[in-house]
């Protein structure tokens, strides 16, 4: 008699190397029909008529990920004999969780407990004879690795085969067993009775694939809806969530019973740092010190430091001198000179300035991503990101973006979810990259003496920006829905490897520089040759004896209008922004250039001075105009770089001019609620513009106050296009 057995199991639960011992050599290795999913089968080593399938290896039988529809769609359509489920021993609970899913179809499931050399050298203990009877099929020890317990799975797998059939047990509480005994009694009852439960329970999650093959009366599927939606209030949570707690309870109380561990009760090192800072009333309150403590540093005190330094010392004293000394000896003309002085160093320079700062940033938060930390956050960001309709998912894109925009924006891939990876890719751009940092410490160094608050506000602007999007657009047709669960696993803390963090710090300071060094340096001449050049009574160079106004001046006034509302309508702020959107840095950049050439040799004067042009001509010695340049440069449409990365994820115009008009429209609201309201406490409210600010914070507050019409309704992925 021909056996057919699947193998399956989540990644890395030793399932490769099973397959391979139980196979020997006698393995065939495809794709998966249609997809490029590796299929591998091969007959079993010690009988022949067995025929072993290893399915791709999955968390869960949802249909969200490719791995896990090839997985099921074979489950479902082939019906294997049995099915052998490989489980790691260190890692029951996730591993169970699958467990649970493959005992719903109704084929015979035996579970081999790999990795058992491991938990045996742990010292810890599964009762086997127990928690087979709590979960209703034969579990066999083995260790892949050694090659222990390989036949006699085998072994149990081919005798279940041959045993047929299986009814599904019940393991959910009553209230919910009592619906899903209701569907299946009204949508699947013709169906055989071992396969009822699997579809009952996917049409209790909503699930559009399966309830699509089945082809149900409108009627019945109305119905169905109304005892789901009941169970959904008498739960508070929306149904495949329900299932999925059902599910990780009912495992919860079979490892209790069964799984000893040698250390019962004591915490490992990383269970104690988790209670801290993922705990639900601390985490928050940690991340924002971690925050705070790592701008701090790198912008606050060291980083100040480190761009006196540059500035003053290295280009100050060092460069600035050497350069204009050996040109003037060279006997060139002075408007060469002032190209090479103000144009190029000023410009070039004032980015190279805080190549330093930036070096300490990245280095200190990819110590914090490669011990594990950062997973953590993620795991907070879900619980609150989940209150507003965003998935913990989108938190990575953000993270990433934390050095840079396009890597952030092409990480949002990873979220199956169409409309949520839509709305991921259109809030990334908030979060401050490492080019706008320099933004950050100009503006903090120029009108608040460096202070650490306004860099940590700039890093909490954004994380906010993401938020008040998500729950604006969340209350939207386009978006609404609620986001698939987020399952991840937490890895162990560990000591950060030095490599992995010099490498990662190094990778992105030096496109940085790379980019200081072309980009930068391209606009610095462009900007000099501008503002050195006048149309007044015929074009000619400015110089001290034939003023005029310079053709930068005029295309930036041409602009400046626009950003009166917001406190900083001067041309070199408008110019600034607009080249800011080739490359963020460009804007300190364009500070950089214009304040050097303001007054003779300031660039020579060092930081002090050429902050002080910045604050004082600039922004009128405004703290609050600069704030809210800042702020506008941090939210408005982002470098051409990640406009091009969102063109690319969205993969189309409409949505990526879309998303660049939000985030400008965006930008300008917040700017302009913060500087109009914020005169009032400088003395220097003015009514029209207040009004103005005041309506457009009316209608933020109604977009984010307003009710929910679609709370409640599950989205699936494909469904808004
Ligand atoms: P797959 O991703 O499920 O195919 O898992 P692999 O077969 O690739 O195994 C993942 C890792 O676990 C590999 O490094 C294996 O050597 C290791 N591994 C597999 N089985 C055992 C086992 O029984 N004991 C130990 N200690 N390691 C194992």
């Amino acid at each position: 008699m021909e056996i057919k057995i699947a193998l399956a199991g989540n990644p890395n639960s030793g399932k490769t190397t099973l397959f391979n011992i139980l196979t020997g050599s006698n393995q065939y290795v495809g794709n998966w029909p249609g997809v490029t999913v590796e299929k591998k089968e091969g007959k079993y080593r010690q009988d022949k008529d067995v025929t072993i399938c290893d399915l791709p290896g999955i968390y869960s039988l949802s249909p969200y990920t490719l791995e896990e529809v090839v997985a099921r769609d074979y489950l479902v359509n082939e019906r294997p004999d049995a099915i052998l489920n490989i489980v790691d021993g260190t890692n029951l609970e996730r591993n169970l969780y699958l467990t649970t899913q493959l005992n719903e179809l109704g084929i015979p499931v035996v579970i081999a407990i790999n990795m058992m050399d491991v938990v045996e050298k742990n010292g810890d203990k599964i009762n086997i004879e127990k928690l087979s009877e709590e979960i209703g099929c034969p579990i066999v020890e083995i260790s892949a690795l050694k090659g222990t317990g390989i036949d006699e799975a085998a072994s149990a797998a081919i005798k279940a085969a041959k045993s047929g059939r299986k009814i599904p047990e019940y393991i959910f509480s009553g209230a919910l067993e009592h619906t899903i005994a209701h569907i299946e009694e009204a949508a699947v009852h013709s169906m055989p009775e071992d396969e009822q439960r699997w579809y009952a329970i996917k049409i209790f999650e909503r699930d559009k694939k399966v309830i699509g093959d089945l082809k149900l009366d409108k009627s019945v599927l109305d119905h169905i809806e109304q005892d789901i939606i009941k169970i959904e209030k008498s739960f508070d949570d929306d149904s495949e969530s329900i299932i999925v707690n059902e599910r990780y309870n009912y495992i919860t109380g079979i490892v209790a019973k069964c799984y000893k561990r040698r250390h019962e009760g004591r915490l490992t090192v990383s269970d104690r740092i988790d209670s801290i800072v993922t705990n639900r009333i601390l985490a928050l309150p940690v991340f924002a010190f971690a925050m705070f403590l790592i701008y701090y540093i790198s912008i606050g005190s060291v980083g100040n430091w480190t761009v006196e330094f540059m500035n003053d010392t290295l280009f100050g004293e060092w460069i600035i001198p050497a350069v204009t000394g050996l040109l003037t000896g060279w006997g060139v003309q002075d408007w060469l000179v002032s190209l090479v002085a103000d144009g190029i160093v000023g410009g070039v320079g004032a980015v190279l300035g805080f190549v330093p700062q930036m070096l300490i940033l990245f280095l200190l938060l990819s110590l914090l991503e490669d011990c594990g930390y950062m997973a953590r956050v993620a795991f907070i960001m879900d619980r609150i990101f989940r209150k507003f309709g965003l998935s913990g998912k989108s938190f990575i894109p953000m993270l990433v973006a934390t050095g840079c925009g396009v890597p952030g924006i092409m990480a949002s891939r990873t979220i199956e979810q169409d409309r949520d990876r839509k709305m991921t890719v259109m809030t990334t751009g908030f979060i401050p990259c490492g080019a706008k940092m320099p933004i950050v410490g100009m503006i903090a160094g120029a009108l608040f003496s460096g202070s650490a608050l306004i860099a940590v506000s700039a890093y909490f602007f954004g994380v906010g920006a993401v938020i008040v999007t998500g729950i604006m657009l969340k209350k939207t047709k386009l978006f609404a829905g609620n986001p698939a669960p987020f399952v991840m696993e937490l890895p162990a803390y560990h000591a950060p490897v030095a490599a992995n963090i010099f490498r990662t710090t190094w990778e992105r300071g030096w496109s940085f520089i790379k980019r200081a060094g072309t980009v930068i340096l391209a606009a610095s001449i462009v900007i000099w040759v501008l503002n050195s050049i006048t149309f007044d009574s015929g074009i000619h160079f400015i110089t001290e004896d034939s003023h005029g106004t310079s053709i930068l001046e005029y295309i930036g006034n041409a602009v400046a209008w626009l950003f009166v509302p917001l406190g900083f309508g001067n041309w070199q702020s408008a110019v600034a922004t607009v080249l800011g959107l080739m490359a963020k840095e460009q804007v300190v950049g364009t500070f950089g250039t214009l304040s050097s050439m303001a007054s003779a040799d300031l660039a020579a004067q060092g930081n002090a001075a050429m902050y002080s042009v910045i604050a004082d001509e600039f922004f009128g010695g405004s703290g609050l105009a600069g704030f809210s340049f800042m702020i506008f440069n941090l939210l408005c449409a982002p470098c051409i770089a990640a406009m091009g990365a969102i063109r690319r994820e969205m993969n189309n115009w409409r949505w990526t001019v879309g998303t660049i008009a939000y985030m400008c429209v965006f930008a300008y609201s917040v700017s302009l609620i913060i500087y109009q309201l914020g005169c009032w406490f400088t003395g220097a409210g003015n009514v029209p513009g207040t009004i103005f600010a005041l309506a457009v914070l009316g209608v933020m507050l109604y977009m984010i106050l307003r009710k929910n019409k679609y709370a409640g309704r599950t989205v699936r992925p494909g469904e808004v296009k």
